[in-house]
């Protein structure tokens, strides 16, 4: 496999550093746990879409387009990471954003990542709960075809097989800093949205026959249907990389369990998960993410998933700034 074909922007701060979690896994009393640091990607406070943006891009710059369309929710972490690196290449970025499912509050209308999307000029246009949000982006590029623009459009969290080759870097990035310090990790685990981190991590480390089975931790959807996204997703990402079938379903596994009433919605779990990192490792995790799948992993230490000489990986994927859209939840966090 040879990732340095695909054509590439340099947006994000790589390598990623990976720690140790001493406090944490002391606390815990279980296996050593680590943590991949994608919230460190530099970009706009970091997080996991930068990586896929750079091939993304690159892809846009190609195709010659001068707009950027994509959509998330209103603290979407993939809209705000999309409008900075728009900045940053000096494209105009439409963001159609899909008002949340419950009734928000004054911090998530104006603060968090919102509050950044305005800062990079990103273009904003909200649609009501429940939109089919492709439909709406391909209304929004057909109008700016008609007004002259070439608009190229992201998915919504970059999830296409030209993204994701941003977490099959990500992979042979962790296994050889793994190496550099005789790390063997047992285990990865992170958070699934929509897709792409899940779909090109394994494919990544499939490439390398690697041999560290993942968990992606839910954010929305049952585990049935992430598990066929993903599948679909990896596929799509092995055939794109010229490797055909490299991925089988077997690779890939999802936990629902974490999700809560839904999507965007706060669990006592993830209040405890961001407490804690904040207060053992001084690591800011977000509500929406990675807050859920750290819930998710402290849940499985606790019921003895690990054992106690394993060594376990977070990958965390970012969203800090998710955190200002949500003070409320942590107002009596004590
Ligand atoms: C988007 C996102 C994820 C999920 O990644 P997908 O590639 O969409 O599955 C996880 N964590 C954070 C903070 C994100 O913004």
């Amino acid at each position: 496999m040879n990732l340095g074909r695909f054509p590439r922007i340099s947006l994000a701060h790589l390598p990623t550093p990976l720690e140790p979690m001493d406090r944490l896994s002391d606390f815990l009393g279980g296996p050593r746990l680590w943590i991949k640091r994608d919230d460190c990607t530099g970009l706009a406070t970091g997080g996991n879409k930068t990586r896929k943006l750079e091939y993304l891009l690159a892809d846009a710059m190609e195709q010659g387009a001068d707009t950027i369309i994509t959509t998330g929710a209103t603290q979407s972490n993939h809209a705000r990471q999309t409008a900075a690196a728009s900045a940053r290449l000096g494209l105009p970025c439409h963001i159609v954003l899909e008002e949340p499912a419950f009734e928000p509050s004054e911090s998530y209308r104006t603060n968090g990542n919102i509050l950044l999307d305005r800062m990079f000029d990103a273009i904003i246009a909200p649609r009501p709960n429940g939109s089919d949000m492709d439909a709406e982006m391909e209304t929004l590029a057909e109008q700016l075809r008609g007004e002259g623009a070439t608009p190229y459009v992201i998915p919504g969290g970059g999830s296409s097989p030209v993204g994701a080759l941003g977490y099959v870097g990500a992979a042979l990035e962790l296994v050889y800093q793994a190496s550099e310090i005789g790390l063997a990790i047992d285990h990865a685990v992170h958070a699934t949205g929509s897709a792409g981190t899940q779909a090109g991590f394994v494919a990544g480390l499939e490439a390398v026959n690697a041999g560290i089975p993942v968990r992606g931790f839910c954010v929305g959807r049952p585990s049935a249907e992430q598990d066929a996204m993903v599948i679909e997703l990896a596929e799509r990402t092995c055939s794109h990389l010229g490797l055909p079938g490299l991925v089988k379903p077997s690779h890939i596994e999802t936990d629902d369990r974490f999700i809560g009433e839904g999507y965007g919605f706060p669990t006592p779990g993830m209040i405890e998960a961001v407490t804690l990192l904040a207060r053992t490792e001084a690591i800011l995790l977000d509500p929406v993410y990675s807050g859920k799948a750290m819930a998710g992993l402290i849940s499985m230490v606790r019921d003895g998933a690990f054992r106690a000489e394993d060594n376990v990986v977070f990958l965390h994927t970012g969203g800090v700034a998710g955190l200002f859209g949500y003070p409320d939840a942590f107002s009596s966090a004590d």
